[in-house]
């Protein structure tokens, strides 16, 4: 098997849980422009921009740049507000560091993110929990409502950071839910998931992940990808 060359990370329920900060923020986002704290929000692998269509449906409201601008600045601040002043019980989950530790060490492997996070939001939750320094380059919740479109992008952004080409074949993406599974194969990528999020290591077996491992440093993940 080819090893995986680019190996792109999600963000939450893989590398860290905000504790509720995140959510609580898009809610707080929702009440401050629109009113009401909004539908009941599934983020599991879902896009800022998706979750952010779902609100503005709710609220009967059209979607248009300004609106998103307007919005996504008041979610980050929220979320910036309420990852600086605690209160929630976010950590990084089990492994990521080893793993992105081992990662770092090893010549020829690029790291990224995939991510439904919007960019600003990705950068404050990896900055708040030291994470930032591993990741030079994704693509983000703010690209494409579509989770499934962004795999191109961060092939595309990968390139530049990276100044080489990637395949598919040599990307492996890193992901906690089944959304995170469909991304990759609609890059033609390999899947490697993770049951630290919502979903069980059965329920991401099979929705067709190539390997799921219950924390990320299990010596499986390297053995077989690296
Ligand atoms: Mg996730």
């Amino acid at each position: 098997m080819l090893a995986a060359k680019l190996w792109l990370f999600d963000i939450d329920g893989t590398l860290v849980d905000t504790g509720g900060a995140g959510m609580r923020a898009l809610q707080a986002a929702a009440e401050e422009r629109f009113g009401g704290s909004g539908p009941e929000l599934d983020l599991a692998g879902s896009t800022d921009l998706g979750v952010l269509a779902g609100i503005l449906s709710h609220f009967d409201r059209t979607h248009g740049p300004e609106e998103e601008r307007a919005f996504f600045a008041c979610y980050l601040r929220h979320l910036e507000n309420n990852l600086a002043r605690g209160g929630y019980p976010g950590r990084v989950l089990p492994g990521a560091v080893e793993l992105l530790e081992s990662l770092s060490r090893l010549p020829g492997v690029t790291v990224g993110l995939l991510t439904g996070n919007m960019a600003g939001g990705a950068a404050a939750k990896m900055r708040h929990f030291g994470l930032d320094a591993h990741f030079g380059f994704g693509a983000y919740g703010c690209d494409h409502a579509d989770r499934n479109l962004l795999g191109p992008v961060a092939l595309r952004r990968a390139a530049v950071h990276a100044g080489r080409e990637f395949t598919a074949d040599e990307t492996l993406v890193i992901g906690d839910t089944p959304k995170d599974v469909a991304c990759a194969k609609a890059m033609g990528a390999r899947c490697l998931a993770v049951a630290t999020g919502h979903f069980t290591a059965d329920q991401l077996r099979a929705c067709g992940a190539d390997r799921v491992v219950e924390r990320l440093d299990d010596p499986v993940v390297l053995a077989t990808f690296a």
